[in-house]
């Protein structure tokens, strides 16, 4: 099975260099045959045209698996001062209509949350952004004007609603529900303001109707921030637009641990594409120790999509194994490096 490997910027070919590790082992253990292919695409490729966009995307095509490390560099930026490196990753996600994006908000055992009182088994929840329009497919538009006023469009569909609202929907029917059993989907909007996060309830309550067994519940923007922080074990599926998922997962992910622990998986109806949650880090890039655990855990995501369950699992248990018995990178208050952290998981598969 050929998986297109990205390792990108920053950080980023620290813990892909991690998990390339990791699958060489999984190959050997559970003969997974995974093939990585590597693109060192990066944020600074396509500035001198040699390279391009629309290449990458071709090339993406022919995967059913793209494992992706985070991609940008702030210094590079387009002439409106946007980065670079978010073409890239906007542009996959978007040209591949990867539409749902799952992040998983876990307290994975040995990690201790910033929230009083929640253990391992109270945080379990997974948001759901759509990934396809919202604010951020303005990324590509977008207007300044004599630099004087700047103009971003939020795109709503009933199409992308309803695909992201069933999605969400047939997530939590396979789920355990929350940390009460009940399944339970939230959907996050700021329907008393505008228009089109209205039409996005309204959407949403339409597929409701079609998941008698499952509950629903509307959540505001503003609102759900608090939430996230005083009820996190109520939560089972959250879904929301492009732009308040992305800000509500990173929240998600600081109360069980921080980003350097928090996975996703892109998804179409064909492929699915796997990466962290967080970007590149430049801040630590190049000391090696960069928390690998986002990258492995996205494989492990990877691997249950693939259809190598076992390996998938044992690759989950090996980083929980690690993280209960205090191996850890920094970020989580411990000592090792991203590889000798990687060195422990290896010795667990
Ligand atoms: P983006 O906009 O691309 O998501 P960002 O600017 O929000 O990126 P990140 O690169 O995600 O920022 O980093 C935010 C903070 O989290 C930084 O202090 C960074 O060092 C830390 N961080 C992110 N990923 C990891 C990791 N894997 N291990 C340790 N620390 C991390």
């Amino acid at each position: 099975m050929k998986v297109l490997v990205l390792p990108g910027d920053g950080i980023g070919p620290e813990i892909m260099g991690s998990t390339l590790r990791i699958i060489n082992k999984l190959n050997e253990n559970y003969n997974c045959n995974i093939e990585p292919e590597i693109n060192n695409v990066n944020a600074g490729m396509f500035s001198d045209g040699k390279y391009t966009i629309d290449e990458l995307i071709d090339e993406a095509k022919k995967y059913m698996a793209i494992l992706k490390a985070p991609m940008g560099n702030p210094e590079i930026r387009n002439a409106g001062g946007t980065e670079s490196g978010l073409d890239i990753i906007l542009g996959l996600r978007f040209r591949l209509d990867l539409y749902a994006d799952v992040r998983p908000v876990k307290l994975l055992p040995g990690v201790t949350s910033v929230l009083k009182g929640f253990d391992d088994k109270k945080i379990d929840y997974t948001i759901v952004r759509e990934n396809s329009e919202g604010l951020y497919s303005s990324h590509f538009g977008g207007l300044t004007l004599r630099d004087d006023v700047s103009i971003d469009t939020q795109v709503i569909t009933r199409k992308g609603t309803e695909r992201i609202s069933k999605f969400a929907f047939e997530l939590s029917k396979k789920s355990n529900g929350n940390a009460y059993g009940d399944r339970i989907v939230t959907c996050v909007d700021k329907s008393n303001v505008l228009k089109s996060f209205s039409f996005f309830r309204k959407v949403f309550t339409e597929v409701s109707k079609n998941y008698g067994n499952i509950k629903s519940q509307y959540i505001y923007g503003d609102a759900m921030t608090q939430y996230m922080l005083l009820n996190p074990d109520k939560l089972n599926v959250v879904v929301s637009e492009n732009m308040f998922a992305d800000l509500l997962s990173d929240l998600g992910a600081a109360t069980v641990g921080g980003l350097g622990i928090a996975p996703s998986a892109n998804m179409s109806d064909k492929m699915g594409m796997f990466e962290p949650v967080h970007g590149s880090a430049p801040d630590i890039a190049g000391k090696g120790i960069a928390n690998p655990v986002a990258m492995i855990l996205s494989t492990s995501m990877m691997l249950d999509f693939l259809n190598f369950k076992e390996a998938s699992r044992s690759l989950e248990n090996a980083v929980y194994k690690n993280l209960s018995s205090g191996l850890k990178t920094p970020d989580l208050g411990g000592k090792l490096t991203t590889e000798k952290f990687t060195d422990e998981i290896l010795k667990k598969l």
